[in-house]
């Protein structure tokens, strides 16, 4: 069965794939095989977020579709960045310009007020309508200065609160264990089989 993947991130095809693999015979396409324009995140949720994507593409398509939003929260500073955790620093907003930001307006405030999560959202869609999602989090701090060189985004700056260790200096094997993404896709795989079952009369 073909499975949209919401994504042109070809990484994020392959794991989504190779994971959906262990559960039956899925093809997981891109949304590179399609011309559906982009699809604006005009929510103010990563839920909102996911599922619009997920919904749109769907619709537009009509095969069964996934569809992901995450980002960091820091609740001192009242949530964010949010939604908005790839653009914070603006419209050409790069890892190191977002990162920086976040590090200034934290400036002077100790550890223990410096407690933040990542967030991880996933949908699948079914064109009739139909859909369930699962959020995956993972629980740490933000530094006071980057370290590490892997991974990408906010993982300089982001303590995993078991380990000490920067989600940076962490390989991908170890870091798919702990983060966020992680764990939305390991409880997604637990309710993926049913969703099918539900949503079969209706194909
Ligand atoms: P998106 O869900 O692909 O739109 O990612 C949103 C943004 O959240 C990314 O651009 C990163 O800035 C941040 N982010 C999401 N997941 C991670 C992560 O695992 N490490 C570091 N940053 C992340």
């Amino acid at each position: 069965m073909k499975i949209l993947l919401a994504t042109s991130n070809k990484g994020k095809i392959r794991e989504i794939q190779s994971l959906l693999s262990t559960t039956g015979d899925f093809e997981v396409v891109g949304l590179d095989q399609f011309n559906l324009g982009d699809i604006p995140e005009t929510g103010t949720t990563f839920l909102e977020n996911a599922l619009l994507k997920a919904k749109t593409a769907s619709e537009k398509t009509g095969l069964i579709t996934l569809a992901d939003d995450s980002g960091l929260v820091v609740p001192y500073l009242g949530g964010e960045p949010g939604v908005y955790s790839a653009r914070y620093s603006g419209k050409d907003a790069t890892d190191a310009k977002n990162n920086a930001k976040l590090l200034e307006k934290l400036k002077g405030v100790p550890l223990e007020k410096r407690q933040a999560f990542f967030v991880c959202v996933l949908v699948a869609y079914a064109p009739q309508g139909k859909y369930f999602w699962v959020e995956g989090k993972w629980e740490g701090r933000i530094a006071f200065e980057p370290r590490g060189n892997k991974g990408f985004g906010y993982d300089p700056i982001f303590i995993d609160l078991e380990t000490g260790k920067h989600a940076a200096e962490m390989d991908l094997e170890e870091k798919n264990q702990k983060s966020h993404r992680g764990k939305a896709l390991q409880v997604f795989l637990k309710k993926w089989p049913k969703f099918l079952t539900e949503i079969k009369g209706e194909l």
